[in-house]
């Protein structure tokens, strides 16, 4: 049962799969008029600021989208406030804005809010002086995390001695490790706190599992609650508004998916802008997933 879950997922399974779990993402307040524009010199008519998805919006994996580079630059040039806001719990802000800059964008630390940073600067509160069990990528020191935290991958007893859960990624996690979480969860549930709530990211050639997927399953099997940082949970859109120090109804959130960044944008009352020629729906019917969804961004646009 738990290898089916680690099976590669199609587009279709992964919208039904973030279907399956609306219950638990905040609510979509009203569907937006999905204005159809070439591309986001037009959205920049209506906003003051630009809050960017990373994948789909700026890169596809080691590639900026074409185009990109010079857009972000320009909407700058125009005096638009810029954040880019990443469920990127694998690596620091460090390292995503090095990613940035080396695909040619010029986002300074401060323009880059990562998942991970939103979940860490909130760990003391859910468990102040615990000891965290991470489930993490390789080489990840934590330097960056404002807690004690170790590897349940490296060192297995954190399983049992862990007092809370931190799942940052899904870079090394197994079918067998999932079953040792889950009995851990069974035998003394503890804190699960998840740092990356996207089920899949597309990748150039598949959909990657996320941290969201196996933290839904745990609710799934042994019921309990998550804390879940990233879009579309309020948190990351808090840290990010604060960033850009604009009206919320004077951004727009910028994505590739509707579960995400549209549902994110728009529970945070902010203007959404779908991209559905990169990521998530190159390729695939957008308008048929929104109306299935009901979530409907302010903007579509087919590229950056
Ligand atoms: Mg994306």
């Amino acid at each position: 049962m738990t290898s089916a879950l680690f099976a590669s997922l199609s587009v279709p399974d992964a919208f039904a799969r973030y279907e399956s779990v609306r219950p638990r993402l905040p609510r979509m307040p009203k569907p937006g008029a999905g204005m159809a524009l070439p591309d986001l010199s037009a959205v920049a008519d209506h906003v003051d600021g630009f809050l960017l998805d990373a994948f789909g919006v700026l890169n596809v994996g080691d590639t900026p989208i074409p185009g990109a580079v010079a857009r972000i630059a320009a909407l700058r040039a125009r005096g638009k406030r810029l954040c880019v806001l990443t469920n990127a719990a694998s690596y620091t802000r460090a390292g995503a804005v090095a990613k940035y800059r080396r695909l040619g964008f010029d986002f300074t630390p401060e323009e880059v809010v990562t998942s991970r940073e939103v979940a860490a600067a909130r760990l003391a509160v859910i468990l102040p002086g615990g000891d965290w069990g991470a489930i993490s990528a390789p080489e990840d020191d934590f330097h960056d995390i404002p807690a004690r935290v170790g590897s349940v991958i490296d060192d297995p007893a954190l399983f049992d001695r862990a007092e809370g859960f931190l799942f940052l990624s899904s870079v090394r996690w197994t079918p067998a490790l999932q079953e040792r979480l889950a009995r851990a969860q069974a035998d003394r549930p503890r804190p699960l706190v998840v740092a990356n709530p996207d089920l899949v990211a597309p990748t150039e050639t598949r959909l990657s599992l996320e941290p969201g997927l196996f933290a839904h399953d745990l609710i799934d099997r042994l019921g309990g609650t998550a804390h879940w940082f990233g879009k579309p949970y309020p948190d990351a859109f808090d840290d990010a508004a604060a960033r850009l120090g604009l009206p919320r109804d004077r951004v727009a959130m910028v994505g590739d998916t509707l579960h995400t960044d549209v549902l994110g944008g728009a529970q945070a009352g902010m203007r959404t802008v779908l991209i559905t020629g990169h990521g998530l729906f190159r390729g695939h019917d957008a308008g048929a997933a929104m109306q299935e969804s009901g979530l409907v961004p302010d903007f579509i646009v087919p590229t950056t």
